[in-house]
């Protein structure tokens, strides 16, 4: 399977004649080849956006909105091809992508169109003027997306670009390409106009890289790790783009000893430590429990965190498949040896699990636990992005806030307390940009979301990402 970009309305080979292998993470084998992009693909790309701009831009806003839910129709409409593309790019289970990720993207294109159209300004009035306040499409926007949640991420930072009247250039990422391949000829089928998004794939430094450094380029929306967001600021900042940045976190799950211990409450737990394999950057990976409780919260987690079964992504029994590639196993296998050298006891997992038959060269690892590390720690500060989570103790509400904002990151946060007040005071004094209080990752599309201190610049959804592809323009008329 040869993936092309698609430019101009067309989908096209990179200029250069590059592919890059495309491996299947639950049996460890090539099965597609993803243009290797450079900045000749890039520069035609934004060519193509430039040309489309002032038609899309004055477009009215129902009529884009349309668009948008006619691309969302297509993909349900192929709602199988595109889960099965989605696991087997990813590794993640089958069931989660059907269940998460494919009807996300659907929702983010169709709260989008609907959002365009509900989108409204400020005016202000004073006895001799009148100002009201134009929100303007930007022109040319990039958006560059990661391999965790690969078609629903795509989606939330293009449907607000496109429904604000930018033209888009996109990067997905190298590692999972298939399904924003797949958007591709769900545009062409849609008649989108030309050049109105244009997805370009390659690598970070390679296509990632030109697009962010491109002085025709107004705005980047990324998500994706630290490390990259802090190269992409430096690089946007010569050209004074726009920059929102998604990014890494070490999100606290905080258990107080009055938690309402239900079934349901204890799987959304265990979901909110391993969903996807633990790559998802809202997963809780420290689990801080109350003194009190601690022993007995470990045992019955670390019993139910032993009965997940890792597995054939194909399995609809399965709740954990595969990491996302070798060079992802590897970083996590190591950060597992880290905590082992640090003096961490691991109380289940620990290794990698060998599968039969067709997944028997994939790359799983078994839900791991560790315990008996303090917060300073490099366990405890990096991010592991892995099925690997750890527990420890706090004393009181103070030891409790002070463990969960001791790292750089600040992007989510969990309280499970079913003391009211309590609920609230925590929330408001954690680091952190979202917090759920008695659950997790309940998303209500209309709210801010984003992180403080390393984890973010900026927020996405609602209005929040409709602001950030516009510009503000001020007018003011004298009255009298
Ligand atoms: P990554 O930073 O390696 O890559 C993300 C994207 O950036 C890819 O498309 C990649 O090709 C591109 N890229 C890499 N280097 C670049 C450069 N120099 N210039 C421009 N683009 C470049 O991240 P990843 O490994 O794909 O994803 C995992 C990370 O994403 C984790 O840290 C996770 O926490 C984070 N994440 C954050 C959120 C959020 O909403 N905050 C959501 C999902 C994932």
């Amino acid at each position: 399977m040869r993936l092309q970009n698609y430019i101009d309305g067309r989908l096209q080979p990179p200029r250069t004649g590059g592919y890059l292998d495309v491996v299947e993470p639950a049996t460890g084998s090539v099965f597609a080849a993803c243009p290797d992009s450079d900045a000749d693909d890039v520069e035609s790309a934004f060519g193509a956006a430039q040309r489309a701009f002032p038609a899309w831009s004055a477009t009215p806003s129902s009529e884009r909105a349309r668009f948008l839910n006619r691309i969302a129709d297509l993909i349900e409409a192929r709602l199988d091809d595109f889960v099965a593309a989605e696991s087997r790019d990813s590794g993640k289970p089958v069931s989660l992508a059907r269940s998460l990720d494919i009807p996300r993207a659907v929702a983010n294109l169709r709260f989008f169109a609907a959002a365009a159209t509900q989108f409204a300004s400020e005016a202000h009035t004073e006895n001799a003027s009148i100002n009201y306040t134009l929100r303007e499409a930007i022109g040319v926007v990039g958006c560059i997306s990661p391999w965790n949640l690969p078609l629903y991420l795509f989606t939330w930072k293009i449907a607000p670009a496109l429904a604000a009247g930018n033209a888009v250039v996109a990067k997905p990422s190298e590692v999972t390409p298939l399904t924003a391949t797949m958007l591709a000829q769900a545009c062409i089928d849609a008649q989108l106009p030309a050049g109105v998004l244009n997805i370009v794939h390659g690598t970070g430094p390679r296509a990632g890289s030109a697009l962010v450094a491109h002085p025709g380029i107004k705005a980047i929306s990324f998500t994706g790790s630290t490390r990259t967001g802090a190269a992409i600021a430096a690089t946007a900042a010569k050209t004074f783009k726009k920059v929102s940045l998604e990014m890494g976190g070490k999100n606290p799950t905080l258990i107080f000893a009055d938690w309402y211990a239900s079934d349901a409450n204890w799987s959304t737990i265990l979901r909110s430590a391993f969903a996807n394999q633990g790559q998802i950057c809202l997963c809780g990976s420290r689990i801080l429990v109350e003194r009190s409780i601690y022993s007995s919260f470990r045992d019955e987690f670390v019993a139910r965190a032993r009965a997940l079964r890792v597995g054939d992504p194909n399995e609809p029994a399965c709740d954990l498949g595969a990491v996302v590639s070798k060079a992802h196993f590897d970083k996590v296998m190591g950060c597992i040896a880290t905590a082992r050298d640090e003096g961490g006891k691991i109380l289940c997992g620990g290794d990698a699990i060998k599968l039969d038959g067709r997944c028997a060269a994939g790359w799983f690892i078994a839900p791991t636990v560790i315990e008996g590390l303090d917060q300073q720690c490099t366990t405890n500060q990096d991010e592991i992005f892995g099925p690997v989570v750890t527990l420890q103790p706090f004393d009181d509400e103070a030891d409790a806030i002070a463990q969960a904002n001791a790292t750089k990151y600040g992007l989510a946060a969990s309280v499970w307390t079913t003391h009211l007040s309590r609920g609230h005071r925590v929330a408001s004094k954690l680091a952190s940009g979202i917090v759920w209080v008695n659950c997790w990752m309940r998303r209500d599309l209309r709210t801010p979301f984003g992180g403080v201190k390393q984890s973010g610049l900026g927020r996405e959804g609602g209005f929040e990402a409709l602001r950030f592809f516009t510009e503000a323009k001020n007018i003011c008329i004298q009255i009298d």
